[in-house]
């Protein structure tokens, strides 16, 4: 019998915990025992848990840990393809990788995940509107079912099934191998033009007008501002700087940036730390920092794709309750009217975000994939708000009315009502997941919640 060991379990937010039966597999052998021998009734994988919500979670029953699963298994230095075991971290492939001139093809905003639940969450980045997900980068996936068979899949052999499992938050089978595409860069370094926009019809005239010319966009919002300054913000548009746009200092090693030193947040702050009062503090700090224009700043990969990962642990500033994070995505001919109106609310509230992000997404595959064309609201909000809750349900339902959606990848507390009116594909690829694991052998806190698995 495989051996586990009890823990209380979380996501990211910190918000909501669990108890599970942990597995620790050293290779992908002992994932197949696991998945045969186990004793709970459902078993889900966990990479490094950096999903904010309960997607990695499973009260009373099994969770695969893949974070010693992580070997690389193949690299093609003509073509940037890299084949590894899913626990390998997005930092893993950079670290190797990036000082032979190769970088991911789409990169969340920290390098902490696993490829595999990189996958599983079909992560974007601030490339979307260009790369689409990082799905669309992906080469092959093999994919343990419940059945005990290995499959392999992509984007032409077993479609349906890479569709389901790219997005399906695990819950088709545990991802063992990740083939995936690098892109060709001469620097570790990013080109940046910033601008400062007065409100939120500047920011997505701007969007809509620029976006295109370059491979990286991020408006980051500060969303206590209201009334004319409603949606104001930082743009920040990004191209992987070329060689000779480097200073000379940095181009003697183009392809290594300067460690800088990590810190971390030695405790767990009190609930009260993170208020309208200091938030408001810092979104105005942070706001006025920044010049009105600045074009071809050189910062490196890290600064620019990574800014809290330099912050270890930067989840206990929100205290012992946590926070969640809330982020939705809207179509791009209701956008404008929908994310004034969820600024509103937020404001009207005081729901208080350090960080607020503003993307513009584009196409995007994938059943349950999070992204669609328009533009997307990332929130992080603390539990120290007694509305909290209820709030963000009002906002489910403005974001159900406009045909938008929640990512799975963050939440913590949607309804299963709001989240089957939110995916188009939901019967689609619950006829695939019951095709492939009749007896819900996978399943999570946040598929039991949201119905994910009910047929
Ligand atoms: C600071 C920060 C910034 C972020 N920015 C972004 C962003 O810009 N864009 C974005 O898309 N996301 C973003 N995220 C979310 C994060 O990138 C994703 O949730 C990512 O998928 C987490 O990977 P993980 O390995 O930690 O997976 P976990 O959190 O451990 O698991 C996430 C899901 O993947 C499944 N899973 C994990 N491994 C496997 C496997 N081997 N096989 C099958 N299923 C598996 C789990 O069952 C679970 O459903 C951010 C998170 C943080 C903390």
């Amino acid at each position: 019998m495989p051996a586990f060991k009890t823990q209380t379990i979380s996501g990211w937010g910190r918000f909501p915990q669990a108890e599970a039966q942990l597995y620790r597999p050293e290779r992908t052998s002992e994932i197949k025992t696991i998945l045969r021998e186990h004793t709970q009734a459902a078993l889900i994988a966990r990479g490094n848990g950096r999903s904010y919500g309960d997607a990695s979670l499973n009260s009373g029953n099994g969770v695969v840990l893949t974070e010693r699963v992580n070997r690389f298994l193949a690299f093609d230095e003509t073509t940037g393809l890299v084949t590894c075991e899913a626990g390998v971290l997005l930092k893993d492939i950079l670290d190797v990788f990036l000082p032979r001139g190769w970088f991911l093809p789409v990169t969340p905003g920290t390098k902490f995940p696993t490829i595999g639940g990189s996958v599983a969450c079909d992560v974007h980045g601030k490339n979307h509107h260009g790369a689409g997900s990082i799905s669309r980068h992906v080469e092959f996936l093999d994919l343990l079912l419940a059945s005990g068979e290995i499959v392999r899949c992509s984007q032409t052999e077993n479609s349906d099934l890479f569709w389901a499992t790219a997005g399906g938050m695990g819950l088709t089978g545990i991802i063992l191998t990740v083939a995936l595409r690098l892109q060709r860069i001469e620097t570790a370094y990013i080109s940046v033009d910033f601008v400062r926009t007065r409100n939120l019809d500047e920011t997505i005239e701007l969007c809509e007008a620029r976006d295109d010319s370059y491979r990286y966009s991020v408006c980051w919002i500060d969303c206590l501002a209201s009334g004319n300054a409603l949606g104001r913000g930082v743009l920040m548009w990004g191209e992987h700087a070329r060689l000779d746009q480097l200073p000379s200092r940095l181009a003697k090693n183009p392809l290594q940036s300067r460690k800088k030193r990590d810190v971390t947040v030695p405790f767990t702050f009190p609930n009260w730390a993170i208020n309208p009062l200091t938030v408001k503090l810092f979104n105005f700090g942070y706001y006025h920092q920044h010049p009105k224009e600045r074009n071809g700043a050189i910062v490196d990969y890290d600064t620019y794709f990574y800014p809290l990962d330099s912050v270890l642990e930067w989840n206990k500033i929100y205290g012992s309750r946590g926070f969640v994070q809330y982020q939705c995505a809207f179509p791009l001919e209701v956008s404008r009217k929908a994310l004034t109106q969820t600024l509103e609310v937020l404001s009207r509230h005081g729901l208080a975000s350090f960080l607020a992000v503003l993307k513009r997404f584009g196409p995007q595959e994938g059943l349950l994939s999070f992204p669609l064309p328009g533009y997307t609201l990332a929130l992080d909000i603390p539990f120290n708000n007694p509305n909290l809750l209820e709030t963000l349900n009002r906002l489910d339902a403005l974001v159900v009315a406009e045909g938008g959606r929640i990512y799975l990848g963050k939440d913590a507390r949607m309804s299963a009502g709001h989240f089957a009116q939110m995916y188009p594909n939901l019967e689609k690829w619950r006829a695939i997941k019951r095709k492939v694991d009749p007896e819900n052998v996978f399943s999570s806190d946040l598929s039991r919640r949201i119905g994910l698995s009910e047929f």
